[in-house]
Order: structure tokens, then C-alpha cells, then sequence
């Protein structure tokens, strides 16, 4: 194959990760994945363990890294709320150390570098549908400013790299995204709503519900990343990806309810602190400069990531 290269994915044995090193290994590159597992998991990528194109590292990214590599994907950051609280000096290090880490990799080998940025860099928006001109409106000091913060500050990293140094930068940014090897205990609202469903416990809408979302399936987001790599050098991004279809917090959990055939009924719970009220990407650049949108809609994926829910609960 004449464009196969090495690839390294740092966070590859995440939920986002290991969906990528899967598609980079259809693709028939070699790849790199690098994790330290804080909330990775090894049963992610257990079945790649035995592809000759897969590799596996054990290595903190706030670490230097010195390896030889063609092309860059970093997606190593806790992203669920619980998690990126549960260490929140470690979650800044990551994304901003990681960013320093790996760029500087990218410019000594003069290679792409792609980020997974993330719609909370518009922190609880006034602009609406998110448009990536949009500068955000993010609590610095907050409880949930050390990832909102952190990514944002990667991003600023890249764009100097880029302006400084030349590197190839891809960034995008990724809006609340769905499917299964999502864990069930990371507090994110699709895991939570579906696990609580199939056990028959309570489901637990934390406000009013009146709060929205935009859900992507994992597959339609992996196809974006790969694009986004694959585009012209001067595509440097920040690219939104996500779906556009929004919903409240309470349509998903009566969606799921009905998806599942629960008995479950809907509690409320306090809204945690800053949470953002709604979120839904304009996805125009995406569509125009990468010829990419989702194409899996909310009852599609949903049904694919109940059914691997019912497959590890059960
Ligand atoms: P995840 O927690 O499943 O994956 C993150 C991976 O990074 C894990 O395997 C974890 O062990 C690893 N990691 C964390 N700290 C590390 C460190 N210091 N060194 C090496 N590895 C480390 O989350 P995910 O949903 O797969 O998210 C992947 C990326 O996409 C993250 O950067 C996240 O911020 C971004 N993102 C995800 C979403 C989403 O909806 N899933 C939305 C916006 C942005
Ligand atoms: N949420 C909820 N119940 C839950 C988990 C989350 O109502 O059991 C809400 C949460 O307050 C937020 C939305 O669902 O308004 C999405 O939460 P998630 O943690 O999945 O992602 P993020 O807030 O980072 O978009």
C-alpha cells in the first residue's frame, strides 16, 4: 500500500480512541496507540492486540515522548465530567502538557498533528447554533474550567505552533458524541440514561431537562477525524464536528425509555454548576471544506449502543 504510514494515537484506548485505531487499521496504516489508561481500558483494544499493525504504549503524555511517527492523532484527556474532576490539576496538565508534548514530536518530525478539541471550549454559549468564530463564554475558575480551560489553551498551543513554527495542525471540535465502549459509570448523560434503563433503576435528569444537546454517533464522528487529517495542509481547522440535531435532556431519556421498553421513571436532580444550557454545532465548514455530515440519526445509534450495553450489563 503506498500511503500506509505509522500512526500514533495518544488516548487511543479510550472510548473516541478505539474506534479510531480501529478505522486507521481498515485503512491499512500501522498504528501507534499510546494511553495510560486513567479511563481507557484495555478491553477497548483487547481484539487489536493481535494485529501485526497494532502497537501498544503504556506512557502518560504530560511525559516527553521520543518515537518515530508519520502522523499525530491526540485525543488523550479524560472528557466525562466525573472524570475530568476527579483529578483536576492532572486534567490541565494533560491537555496542556500533552499539546506541548506532542507538538514538539509533530515539528521535530515535521509531520500532521490533529487535536480533539471540544464544543465546551463555548463554555455555556450566547451564540447559537455554536459557529467556530464564536470566542465562548467559559468560566476560568470553576469546576469544570480545568478541562474547558485546559482545551482551550491546547488550542492556543497549536495555533502558535502553527504560526510560530510551521507544524501542520488539524483541530477540531467535537460535540457530545455516543456509541458503544462509552463506560457506564463516566457520568455522561447517553451511558447514564441507558444503564439506568436496562437495570430499571430511576433515571436521573439533573435540572429541569430542558437543557439540549447534539448527539454523534461514534462512526460518523471517526469518518470527520480521518477526513480532517486527510485535507489540504492549509486546512488547519478549528473544525466543528457533531451532529446538528438537538434535543432537550428529557427527550433523550424518553427516548431511551421507549428505545428500551423500561419501567423506569424520570427523577430530577440538582443541575451541576456550570452546566451549559444548550449546544448544538453549525456545521457548514465541516460540510463545505470536508464534505463531511453525520448520517446516523439519534434512534439508529441509540439502538446500536443499547444493544452493546445490554451485551455488558447483562
Ligand atoms: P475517554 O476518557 O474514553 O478517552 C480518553 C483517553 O485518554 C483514555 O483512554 C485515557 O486513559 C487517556 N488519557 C487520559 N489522560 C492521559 C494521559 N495523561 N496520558 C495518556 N493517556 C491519557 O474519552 P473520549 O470520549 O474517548 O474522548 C477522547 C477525546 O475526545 C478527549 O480528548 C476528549 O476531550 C475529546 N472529546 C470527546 C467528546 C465526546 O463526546 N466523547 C466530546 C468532546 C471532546
Ligand atoms: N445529565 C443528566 N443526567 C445524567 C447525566 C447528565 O441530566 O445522569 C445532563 C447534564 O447535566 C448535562 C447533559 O445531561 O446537561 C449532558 O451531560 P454530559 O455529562 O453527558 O455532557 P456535557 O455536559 O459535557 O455536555
Amino acid at each position: 500500500m503506498p500511503n500506509k504510514k505509522t500512526i500514533l494515537v495518544a488516548g487511543g484506548g479510550g472510548f473516541l480512541g478505539s474506534h479510531l485505531c480501529e478505522k486507521l487499521l481498515d485503512d491499512g496504516h500501522d498504528v501507534i496507540c499510546l494511553d495510560n489508561f486513567f479511563t481507557g481500558s484495555k478491553e477497548n483494544i483487547r481484539h487489536l492486540l493481535t494485529d501485526p499493525g497494532f502497537e501498544l504504549m503504556r506512557h502518560d503524555v504530560t511525559w516527553p515522548l521520543y518515537i518515530e511517527v508519520d502522523a499525530i492523532y491526540n485525543l488523550a484527556c479524560p472528557a466525562s465530567p466525573v472524570h475530568y474532576q476527579h483529578d483536576p490539576i492532572q486534567t490541565t496538565k494533560t491537555s496542556v502538557m500533552g499539546a506541548i508534548n506532542l507538538l514538539g514530536m509533530a515539528k521535530r518530525l515535521n509531520i500532521p498533528i490533529f487535536q480533539a478539541s471540544t464544543s465546551e471550549v463555548y463554555g455555556d454559549p450566547s451564540v447559537h447554533p455554536q459557529v467556530e468564530e464564536y470566542w465562548g463564554n467559559v468560566n476560568p475558575i470553576g469546576t469544570r474550567s480545568c478541562y474547558d480551560e485546559g482545551k482551550r489553551c491546547a488550542e492556543t498551543l497549536f495555533f502558535d505552533y502553527n504560526r510560530q513554527l510551521g507544524v501542520e495542525i488539524k483541530v477540531v471540535r467535537i460535540f457530545n458524541t455516543y456509541g458503544p465502549r462509552m463506560q457506564a459509570n463516566d457520568g455522561r448523560v447517553v451511558s447514564n440514561f441507558i444503564v439506568q434503563a436496562l437495570k430499571g433503576e430511576d433515571i436521573t435528569i439533573y435540572g429541569d431537562g430542558s437543557q439540549t444537546r447534539s448527539f454523534c454517533y461514534v462512526n460518523d464522528l471517526i469518518e470527520g477525524f480521518v477526513k480532517m487529517m486527510n485535507s489540504d495542509k492549509d486546512i488547519t481547522g478549528p473544525i466543528n464536528l457533531g451532529n446538528p440535531e438537538e434535543f432537550t435532556i428529557k427527550e433523550l431519556a424518553e427516548k431511551i425509555i421507549e428505545l428500551t421498553g423500561a419501567s423506569s421513571k424520570i427523577i430530577y436532580k440538582e443541575l451541576p454548576a456550570d452546566d451549559p444550557t444548550r449546544r448544538r454545532p453549525d456545521i457548514t465548514k465541516a460540510k463545505s471544506i470536508l464534505k463531511w455530515e453525520p448520517g446516523i440519526p439519534l434512534k439508529e445509534g441509540l439502538e446500536k449502543t443499547i444493544a452493546y450495553f445490554e451485551k455488558i450489563i447483562m
